[in-house]
C-alpha cells in the first residue's frame, strides 16, 4: 500500500484530522491512544518521558510509551488521499502492469490501468466487484466521493490464517471472529452465525448509541469547566481587590499620618513663635528694668556730686518713691524655661501618635519623656491587658478598673475615668479606650486630633494600623 511522505500537503482542509496531533505531519505510522487522540511514532518516543498524552494527559500504559493500537483508518486514509491527489496531478499516471500511460483505476486492485490491460482486467475481474473508474471521473469529483467511492467491502480476511483468501460473509457471535464459508460449515465450534455486514453496522450503531449517551455526561463536564473557570475568576478578582484594599488603606493610612505630622509640625510653629514672642517679651521687660537701674544710679550719683540744697528738697521724694517701685521688682523665675510647657504637649502628642500606630510606647528618648503619662502606661499587668484585648475574637465587653485619670485633658469634654475594653463588632477584633468622639485608640493619653476622630475613619482602619504593625 503507498504511504504519502509525511510533507504531502492534504486536499482541502476537511483531511487535517488524518495528521499526526503532536506534529501535525502526516507520516503512516500513526498510533491510536486509549484516549484516542492519535500519534505518529516520532512524536511517542520524543514523548516517552512524560508517560502520558500531550494534548490531555492521559496515561499510557505501555512501558515503551508506544501504544498497541495502530490508528488503521487514519492510516488508510493517508494513503488513499495520496492517491487521489496522484491522479489529480495526473502526472506519470502509469499502468502498474505494462507502463503505458494510465487512465484507469481499480480500487481493489489499488492499481492504475492502460486502456489495453483494463480490458483484459474487465474480462476477467468483473464478477469480483472489482469496479474500474476513469482517471478524468475521479478528477471531475472531490476527495470525498473519491474516499465514499474506495470504501471497499470485500476486504475481509477469515480468521483461521490458513483461509487467507477466502471471501468473508459470517460473523460467529459466540467468538466474535469473521469467517468464510468453509469454516462455518465444516467446524461445528462455531455457532450461532449473523451476516459480518449486519455485524459491522451493528458495531457502528454500538458506538452511535454510547456517544449520544455520552452527550449528557459531555455536557455535564462543560457545566462544570464553566463553574471551575468562574471559581477561578471570581477568585483571582477577590484577590486582586484584596491587594487593591490593602495598597488603598496603608495609602490612606500614610496619608493620615501625613496629616498628622503636618499638624504636629504646625503645632509645634505655633508654640515655638509664641514661646519666642513670650521669651523676647520678657527679655525685653528685664532690659527695660535693667535701664531704669542705670538711670537710678546715674541720677543718685550725680545728685551727690552736684544738687543744691533747694534741689535736694525738690527732687528727693520723687526719686525715693521710683527707686522704692524698682526695689519692688523681682526678677521674672527662669528655673521652669528647662522644660517647658509646650514643648512637653508636642512630645506627649508625638508620644501617643506613636503609641497608636505601633500599639506600645516608645522607649523613654530623653528624660523630658518620663511623666505620669509613661509610668502609667508601661505599668506591666496593664500591659497585659491591652495585648489580651488585640486576641479577643467573639462580640464581649470587659471593664477594666483603672484610677489612671489622663483622659481629662483641657478643652476636652470627656468626663470617663474607667478604660473600658470593647469588641469592635464589625470585625471582631478588640480595642481599648474611650469611645467618645474624638477619644478612640489605644491607651492614648491625650485626645486624637480631628483627623483620626472615629467619626470619620474609614471603617477598620486603626485595626489595619494595629495589625499591619504588627500591635
Ligand atoms: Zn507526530
Ligand atoms: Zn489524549
Ligand atoms: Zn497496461
Ligand atoms: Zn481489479
Ligand atoms: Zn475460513
Ligand atoms: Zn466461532
Amino acid at each position: 500500500m503507498a504511504a504519502s511522505s509525511p510533507d504531502t500537503p492534504l486536499p482541502g482542509d476537511d483531511f487535517q484530522f488524518i495528521l499526526c496531533e503532536g506534529c501535525q505531519q502526516a507520516p503512516s505510522n500513526l498510533k491510536l491512544l486509549t484516549c484516542l487522540h492519535t500519534l505518529c511514532l516520532d512524536c511517542l518516543s520524543k514523548n516517552k518521558a512524560m508517560g502520558q498524552c500531550p494534548v490531555c494527559r492521559t496515561p499510557i500504559p505501555q512501558a515503551s510509551g508506544i501504544p498497541d493500537m495502530d490508528n488503521l483508518l487514519f492510516t488508510n486514509l493517508q494513503a488513499r488521499l495520496s492517491i487521489y491527489k496522484k491522479i489529480v496531478n495526473g502526472v506519470d499516471l502509469c499502468c502498474n502492469n505494462c507502463k503505458e500511460a494510465s487512465e484507469f483505476w481499480c480500487s481493489e486492485c489499488e492499481e492504475f490501468l492502460c486502456t489495453r490491460c483494463c480490458e483484459a482486467h474487465q474480462r476477467y475481474l468483473r464478477k469480483e466487484n472489482h469496479e474500474v473508474k476513469k482517471a478524468a471521473d475521479i478528477r471531475a469529483g472531490s476527495a470525498k466521493d473519491f474516499l465514499e467511492s474506495t470504501r471497499r467491502t470485500g476486504n475481509f480476511f477469515c480468521s483461521n490464517p490458513t483461509h487467507k483468501n477466502q471471501t468473508v460473509s459470517i460473523y460467529c457471535t459466540k467468538c466474535c471472529k469473521p469467517l468464510c464459508c468453509s469454516c462455518a460449515l465444516l467446524d461445528s465450534q462455531h455457532a450461532p452465525f449473523c451476516d459480518i455486514h449486519g455485524e459491522t453496522q451493528r458495531r457502528q450503531r454500538e458506538l452511535s448509541t454510547i456517544t449520544q449517551e455520552l452527550q449528557q455526561k459531555r455536557n455535564r463536564f462543560q457545566a462544570t469547566q464553566a463553574v471551575l473557570r468562574d471559581k477561578a475568576a471570581r477568585l483571582e478578582e477577590m484577590w486582586r481587590e484584596m491587594r487593591e484594599l490593602i495598597q488603598q488603606r496603608v495609602e490612606q493610612l500614610v496619608q493620615l499620618l501625613r496629616r498628622e505630622e503636618e499638624e504636629l509640625l504646625g503645632l509645634v510653629e505655633a508654640r515655638q513663635e509664641r514661646g519666642r514672642r513670650e521669651l523676647a517679651g520678657e527679655l525685653q521687660r528685664v532690659e527695660g528694668t535693667l535701664r531704669r537701674m542705670e538711670a537710678a544710679e546715674r541720677l543718685v550719683e550725680k545728685m551727690s556730686l552736684y544738687a543744691t540744697e533747694q534741689e535736694v528738697m525738690d527732687m528727693q521724694p520723687f526719686i525715693r518713691d521710683s527707686l522704692q517701685e524698682l526695689q519692688r521688682l523681682q526678677p521674672p523665675a527662669t528655673g521652669e524655661r528647662e522644660q517647658p510647657r509646650d514643648l512637653s504637649e508636642c512630645r506627649a502628642r508625638l508620644q501617643a501618635l506613636v503609641e497608636r500606630v505601633t500599639g506600645h510606647p516608645e522607649a523613654p528618648s530623653s528624660p523630658a519623656m518620663e511623666n505620669s503619662h509613661q509610668v502609667s502606661t508601661s505599668n506591666p499587668a496593664k500591659r497585659m491587658k491591652v495585648q489580651n484585648a488585640g486576641v479577643l475574637t467573639s462580640p464581649v465587653r470587659v471593664n477594666v478598673e483603672d484610677n489612671y485619670d489622663g483622659w481629662n485633658q483641657p478643652g476636652t469634654s470627656c468626663l470617663v475615668s474607667t478604660m473600658t475594653l470593647t469588641c469592635w463588632k464589625t470585625c471582631q477584633m478588640a480595642m481599648m479606650g474611650c469611645t467618645a468622639q474624638g477619644h478612640m485608640g489605644l491607651m492614648s493619653p491625650v485626645p486624637l486630633p480631628p483627623a483620626l476622630a472615629l467619626a470619620k475613619l474609614p471603617s477598620h482602619l486603626l485595626i489595619i494600623a494595629a495589625s499591619l504593625t504588627g500591635g
